[in-house]
C-alpha cells in the first residue's frame, strides 16, 4: 500500500467536487482525505497502483455535472497512514481559484419542486452543488456563503443539515435554501406562490410583467398573444428585432428535430438557442422577420414555476432593458428603468451582484457557435496558448464590449457588457472590471485597448495609468480567434467586420492579414470606398449602397432603379454623391460590414438599419430560404468581381426577379472569392491554417458554406463570439507576444 497525493485543477470548488470525491474513495474502501487549495481540489490517499488508476479515471468520467477539470496530476509520497477518508478544511495559498458560471436547475432539484410532499414543493430558490446560481451571487474568493449574496439568509436547522453532510446533495451547496430560511419572491402584496400565481393571471390576462430572476430582469409576456407582443416590441422600440422565447423541452421538440440545436438549449448553461419552428404556435410579432426564433429553457425553479402556472406553453422572455441599457438588477433600478414597459414586477429577495444577459447562440456543422456569451459561459476563462507576464487588463472595443483580464495562461473574459455609448453601459463596464479583479483577487499591471483613441474604453485605459498597449482591432479579432485555437503563429486571418481604425487613419473592416514568423501584415481588403456620413453610415445601407455604385461608376446606370424600385429619393442620392466628391464628413472604409449591408439594401430594398446589421440579416435571410443551388454570377479572379456583385444585384431588383436565389447566388459568390484568395496566400506563402473572424460571421451561411467549401484548416470562435465581444480576449493574447511585429515592412 503506497500514498498518492492527487492535484485536480479546473472548475473544482462549489460544484460538489469534495463530496463526490468522499464517495468514490468510500466505494474503493481508501482511507485519505481530500482539500480544497487555491488552485483546485488536493487528494492524499493510502492505495494500491491497480486501485489508484480505477479511482484517478473515475474521477474523470463521473465527476459532478458542474466541475469542469482542466488537469489531474499524481505522484507518490513518503507514507502516511490514514485510519478513515475524510474532507479536511481549506488551505489556503496563493493561486487561482475558477468560478463557476450559473447553470439551469438540474434533474434532482426539478423533481424536488414538483413533488408536493416535498419541503421544496414550488419553491423558487431550491438548488444544490449541481446546479444554478455561482457567479450571479459570488463577491470574491474562497466560495463561502459569507462572500456570496446569500449570507444575509441564515439556514434553517434542516438546510444546515443538509449543507453539514458530506453525503447529501447540498453538502457545502453556499446558496443552499428552503421556504423556511431563503429568498423569496413577491409582487405587491403577494408573496411566494401566490405572488407567482398572481404573475401568471396577469400574464394569461395580457399583460407584461418584469420579472427578476438569475442575472436581472426579463419582460415577460405570453408569446402566444399578439396585443402583448406587440406592445412590448412597440415598447422596446425595437420593430423588426427577434425577441427570445421561453418554453419547455418537452414543448420545443414538438416543433423543432435539431438534434444539436436541443441538446443545447437542454444543456446546463442553457443560453437562448436560435431554431426554426414555423408551426409553433407563437405570435408572429415574436419574430416578423423570419421563422427562427430564440428558445430558451425555464433555467431557474422561477421561471419553471411561473411556466407552469400559465395557461401558455410559450413565454417572451426578453431581457428587462431600455434599447442599448444594460440588464436591470435591483428593484430600485427595475422600476425606473421599467416603468415604461409595465408596473407589474415580480421581485426576489436574493440580491444579484454580476449581473448577466441570457447568451445567445446557433449551430454550426453540429456544434454551437456563441453570439452573445454571458450566463451559463462567463466566468469561464479561455486557455492561453502561451503565458502572460504578470497580469493584463484587456479593455476590448466600442460596442459589444467585454472585458478581459489575463494572467499566466488564464484570460478571464467577461459576461457580455454591451456597446458603451450610454453612460449606465459605461458604468456597467467599470462595474464589471472592479468586480473581476476582486472575485480573482487580480490586480493588472498593464492595460490593453483599442486603437481607436475615441472609444470610452480606450479614454478609461489611458485613466487607469497603467502602461498602455494598443492593438489594432482586426488584429485583436485574428489574435482572439488564434487563443482559441491555440495558435501561436503562421496563420491567414479572414477578419469580415464592421468597422475598426486601421494603421493608415482610414476604417477597416474586410481583411485578410497574416501573421508569419511574428510578423503581421495586411495582404488583401474588401473595395475601399467612402462612408459617407461616418459612423452613421451604418444605419444607413442606402446611403452606402449609392457610394458602392458611384465608386464602380455604376451610379448613372442604376439611378433609377434606387429611386423607382428602392425609394432613395433623387435628392438624397445627390446630397450622398456630392459629400463624396467633395469629401465632407467622409471616411475610405474597407468594411465588410457595409458591404453585405449594401448588397443587403440593394435585394431586399431595406435602406435604413432599425437595428444593427439589419438589412445583411435580411440578406441572409433571403439566402437561407433558397435552394441549396447556385450559379455563377461573375468570376473570381476578375478585376471587376465586386463591381459585378453590386451589378448583379441592382439588375435582380431592376428585373423583379426572385430576391432569395440571387442572395443566395451572391453569397455562395463571395464563398468562392474568399476560397480563391486564401487558396493563392497559401501557395504563395505556404500558409495553411484559415482563422475566421470578425462581426460579419455571424452569417451563418457565409460561415458554413466555408467551412464546407475550403479544403484548408479553417478556425472559427469555439466560446467566445465572432463579433467585437472577442476583442478583449485578441488584446489579451497579443500581449503574451514579447517581439511583435506589426504591419512594418
Ligand atoms: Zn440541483
Ligand atoms: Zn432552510
Amino acid at each position: 500500500m503506497s500514498t498518492y497525493k492527487i492535484l485536480v485543477t479546473g472548475v473544482v470548488q462549489g460544484v460538489g467536487f469534495r463530496p463526490f470525491i468522499f464517495k468514490l474513495a468510500d466505494g474503493y474502501g481508501l482511507k485519505g482525505y481530500v482539500t480544497n487549495n487555491s488552485s483546485g481540489v488536493e487528494i492524499l490517499i493510502n492505495s494500491s497502483e491497480n486501485v489508484l488508476h480505477k479511482f484517478l479515471s473515475d474521477i474523470e468520467t463521473r465527476c459532478p455535472p458542474l466541475a469542469h477539470i482542466l488537469s489531474i496530476t499524481h505522484f507518490e509520497i513518503d507514507e502516511i497512514k490514514f485510519e478513515i477518508f475524510a474532507i479536511e478544511p481549506s488551505k489556503v495559498s496563493a493561486g487561482i481559484t475558477l468560478v463557476s458560471p450559473d447553470t439551469a436547475i438540474c434533474k434532482d432539484c426539478l423533481k424536488e419542486i414538483s413533488d408536493p410532499s416535498n419541503r421544496r414543493y414550488q419553491y423558487p430558490f431550491t438548488n444544490c452543488t449541481n446546479c444554478w446560481p455561482r457567479y450571479s451571487i459570488i463577491k470574491s474568493m474562497p466560495y463561502d456563503r459569507p462572500t456570496t449574496t446569500m449570507s444575509k439568509f441564515r439556514m434553517c436547522k434542516e438546510c444546515q443539515a443538509e449543507y453539514d453532510d458530506p453525503t447529501d446533495r447540498r453538502f457545502h451547496a453556499q446558496p443552499n435554501a428552503c421556504p423556511a430560511c431563503g429568498p423569496m419572491v413577491y409582487i405587491g402584496k403577494y408573496a411566494g406562490i401566490n405572488a407567482i400565481r398572481e404573475t401568471a393571471k396577469i400574464i394569461n390576462d395580457g399583460g407584461i410583467v418584469a420579472v427578476k430572476g438569475l442575472g436581472g430582469y426579463h419582460l415577460i409576456c405570453d408569446a402566444t398573444q399578439n396585443i402583448p407582443v406587440k406592445t412590448l416590441r412597440n415598447l422596446k422600440n425595437r420593430p423588426d428585432k427577434p425577441l427570445a422565447v421561453m418554453c419547455e423541452n418537452s414543448t420545443i421538440q414538438k416543433y423543432v428535430n435539431n438534434e444539436p440545436a436541443l441538446k443545447l438549449f437542454n444543456s446546463p448553461q442553457a443560453p437562448i438557442v436560435i431554431m426554426n419552428a414555423p408551426d409553433a404556435p407563437i405570435s408572429p410579432q415574436a419574430n416578423p422577420m423570419s421563422d427562427n426564433i430564440g428558445f430558451v429553457s425555464p433555467y431557474t425553479p422561477l421561471h419553471k414555476i411561473l411556466l407552469d402556472a400559465c395557461d401558455t406553453d410559450f413565454l417572451i422572455a426578453t431581457s428587462g432593458n431600455k434599447k442599448d441599457e444594460p440588464i436591470a438588477k435591483n428593484d430600485r433600478e427595475a422600476e425606473k428603468a421599467l416603468s415604461g414597459f409595465t408596473s407589474h414586477f415580480l421581485h426576489h429577495t436574493r440580491p444579484i451582484h454580476n449581473r448577466l444577459d441570457d447568451s445567445l447562440a446557433t449551430i454550426v456543422d453540429d456544434t454551437p457557435y456563441i453570439m452573445r456569451r454571458a450566463r451559463g459561459f462567463a466566468p469561464y476563462p479561455v486557455m492561453l496558448p502561451s503565458s502572460v507576464d504578470g497580469c493584463v487588463l484587456a479593455v476590448g472595443a466600442h460596442l459589444k464590449n467585454t472585458i478581459t483580464i489575463a494572467k499566466g495562461k488564464y484570460a478571464f473574459v467577461s459576461q457580455y457588457i454591451g456597446d458603451l455609448d450610454n453612460p449606465d453601459t459605461c458604468d456597467f463596464f467599470e462595474e464589471t472590471i472592479e468586480k473581476m479583479k476582486t472575485l480573482y483577487g487580480l490586480e493588472p499591471d498593464r492595460v490593453a485597448c483599442d486603437a481607436h483613441p475615441d472609444y470610452h474604453s480606450s479614454k478609461y485605459a489611458k485613466e487607469t495609468g497603467l502602461p498602455i498597449q494598443k492593438v489594432q482591432h482586426h488584429v485583436a479579432h485574428m489574435m482572439a480567434c488564434m487563443a482559441e485555437n491555440g495558435l501561436r503563429d503562421d496563420v491567414l486571418g479572414v477578419i469580415l467586420d464592421g468597422t475598426g481604425l486601421g494603421t493608415d487613419g482610414t476604417i477597416w473592416g474586410g481583411e485578410f492579414l497574416m501573421m508569419k514568423d511574428r510578423k503581421i501584415s495586411r495582404l488583401l481588403s474588401f473595395p475601399k470606398v467612402m462612408q459617407p456620413g461616418l459612423d452613421g453610415a451604418a444605419k444607413n445601407p442606402g446611403r452606402m449602397l449609392v457610394s458602392y455604385l458611384h465608386h464602380f461608376g455604376l451610379l448613372n446606370k442604376y439611378a433609377d432603379t434606387l429611386t423607382s424600385k428602392l425609394f432613395i429619393p433623387e435628392k438624397d442620392i445627390r446630397l450622398t454623391v456630392s459629400m463624396i466628391d467633395r469629401n465632407i464628413n467622409c471616411i475610405p472604409t474597407t468594411s465588410a460590414g457595409r458591404f453585405f449591408e449594401s448588397l443587403g439594401a440593394a435585394i431586399s430594398g431595406i435602406t435604413t438599419n432599425l437595428f444593427e446589421a439589419h438589412s445583411a440579416m435580411k440578406f441572409e435571410g433571403l439566402a437561407q430560404s433558397a435552394e441549396d443551388i447556385s450559379q455563377d454570377i461573375t468570376d473570381v479572379k476578375s478585376d471587376d468581381f465586386y463591381k459585378n456583385l453590386f451589378s448583379y444585384a441592382m439588375e435582380v431588383t431592376n428585373n423583379n426577379d426572385p430576391k432569395e436565389i440571387a442572395s443566395r447566388n451572391l453569397h455562395d459568390q463571395i464563398v468562392k472569392k474568399i476560397i480563391f484568395e486564401v487558396e493563392k496566400v497559401q501557395r504563395e506563402m505556404g500558409i495553411t491554417d484559415i482563422i475566421l473572424s470578425g462581426g460579419v460571421f455571424q452569417n451563418i451561411l457565409l460561415t458554413q458554406q466555408l467551412q464546407k467549401i475550403c479544403d484548408l484548416t479553417i478556425y472559427r470562435h469555439k466560446a467566445i463570439p465572432p463579433n467585437d465581444s472577442c476583442i478583449s480576449l485578441g488584446q489579451a493574447y497579443y500581449n503574451t507576444y514579447s517581439k511583435i511585429k506589426n504591419f512594418s515592412s
